[in-house]
């Protein structure tokens, strides 16, 4: 199965640019974190194993992630754009045994910028759609345009999560760069611009891999 992995630090804007990307190419778009949430919402078996290490910003297990893509994988689909995974070098390892990289786009974000694009992240508490107070305003204040739910700051989004969460990301993440630079997969793409145009400059160079 083909894939394209997008990485970079929490707040670089991976899900959006992942989600742009995937509908373009018609790829599966997997967001890692979005379907452990889903689970610890439906509080499901493996939701509640993982509720406490999401809440504080730590990483979940290597073998959970790996089942969790597994069984997300939608049958005939012609590739994947994976986004939060991998998060480390054994599951970097893990992509490279079972899966054709095409290319690792890495999203470049000063780490300032990103705290403060986290901070002002807010999700609806009943359908779960996602906003930015800066950048992706509700009409109304605190409130769903989609089904008019309340909305809420995620809990890993609390300062003390994004302490944890960013020192995940320098301690494991990082390293893929090299990773994936290494193997000629690596693009490095700065992640302070337009949303558009960051996905134009990803979409030109996907093209070329596909
Ligand atoms: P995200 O929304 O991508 O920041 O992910 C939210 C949380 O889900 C992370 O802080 C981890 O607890 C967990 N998570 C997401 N992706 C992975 C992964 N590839 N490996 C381990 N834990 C993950």
């Amino acid at each position: 199965m083909k894939c394209i992995v997008i990485f970079g630090i929490q707040g670089s804007g991976k899900g959006t640019q992942a989600d742009l990307l995937s509908e373009e190419l018609g790829y599966q778009h997997i967001n890692i974190g979005n379907l452990l949430r889903e689970q610890v919402a439906m509080q499901t078996e493996l939701g509640l194993m993982v509720k406490e290490t999401i809440g504080r910003g730590a990483l979940v297990s290597d073998e959970l992630v790996f089942q969790v893509v597994e069984s997300t994988l939608e049958p005939g689909c012609p590739g994947i754009v994976f986004d939060g995974f991998p998060r480390n070098l054994h599951q970097s390892e893990y992509l490279a045994r079972h899966y054709e990289i095409l290319g690792a786009f890495y999203l470049d974000l000063d780490e300032q910028e990103a705290i403060a694009r986290i901070s002002a992240r807010r999700e609806c508490s009943e359908c779960g759609k996602n906003y930015n107070l800066k950048t992706n305003k509700p009409i109304h204040e605190d409130v769903c345009d989609s089904c008019g739910g309340r909305l809420k700051i995620r809990k890993d989004d609390r300062p003390e999560a994004i302490k944890k969460r960013l020192v995940e990301f320098y301690e494991h993440t990082l390293i893929l760069k090299q990773f994936f630079a290494e193997q000629g997969l690596l693009t490095v793409i700065d992640a302070g611009g337009d949303i558009e145009d960051i996905s134009k400059e990803i979409l030109i160079k996907a093209k070329t891999l596909v």
